[in-house]
């Protein structure tokens, strides 16, 4: 058995097994989503005073850096990315079954560095019981958007083989047609993200979050390996120049 620290290296979704779980996430949404948010009442009074919503937190400096970054989906007919709506926050909950000594450090830091790249907030709304990917999507009567939990091949056939974890997001269509991600998933292999992987890595595991959550906020694989967004962990630990700019211009769409 190999160590820890390489059973890290080459778990990451390849980029057809990843876009694979995007198009059957996207699929089972179109059926059954709830179109309906709660906020969207107080919107259209501010709409109607003139108001438009806000931000919650500054939109990123975008910098054209040279890298390579690649989004997930663009608007329709346009090279506009889809993204979160940054005047929402997106309500994140960790479900801790399973959850390996230290990961919810590295879930936690990884959440803390996308909202520094992004400008977009993100709401710990605690705990949950429900599973990544539960049957394709997430309500969005209930609180979460985003569910982050641990598993194994058994569980999600995707994290066989090298793959150590598996993260994207589902599409709503809003005002005037725009595409806006509304519900997300991350799910990380127990088998990778061992307490001694954790342990004498913390910063390339830490790495492998980080890139699955740049998944649910948007971005898509670049063959660059010093990109994040690199299909494998070949040990890079902190963002690429493309992967900066790639995440500035997704926490700087318009408001919904
Ligand atoms: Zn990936």
């Amino acid at each position: 058995m190999p160590s820890g620290h390489v059973l890290a290296h080459n778990r990451d979704v390849p980029a057809a097994r990843r876009t694979v779980v995007a198009v059957l996430v996207t699929a089972a949404l179109a059926c059954g989503v709830v179109l309906w948010h709660p906020s969207d009442r107080f919107d259209g009074v501010r709409r109607l005073a003139g108001l438009g919503a806000d931000r919650l937190l500054p939109a990123p400096t975008v910098v054209e850096r040279g890298g390579e970054f690649a989004f997930v989906r663009t608007q329709p007919g346009s090279s506009e990315p889809v993204g979160w709506d940054p005047c929402e926050p997106v309500r994140f909950a960790v479900n801790p079954d399973g959850q390996p000594k230290g990961g919810a450090a590295l879930v936690d830091r990884a959440i803390a560095r996308t909202s520094a790249a992004t400008g977009l907030e993100f709401e710990d709304v605690g705990e949950t019981d429900l599973r990544p990917f539960p049957g394709g999507y997430v309500s969005l009567g209930t609180d979460e958007r985003l569910i982050v939990g641990w598993g194994d091949a058994a569980e999600y056939p995707e994290l066989g083989g090298p793959v150590a974890g598996l993260g994207g997001s589902a599409t709503e269509e809003r005002s005037a047609g725009r595409l806006e991600y509304v519900t997300g998933s991350i799910v990380l292999d127990v088998d990778a993200f061992t307490p001694a992987a954790i342990a004498q890595s913390p910063r390339v595991m830490e790495a492998i979050v980080v890139h699955e959550v740049a998944h649910v906020v948007g971005l898509a694989h670049v063959a660059e390996p010093m990109e994040m967004m690199f299909d494998s962990s070949r040990g890079q630990i902190d963002y690429g120049p493309g992967d900066l700019e790639g995440l500035a211009r997704l926490g700087s769409v318009p408001c919904d």
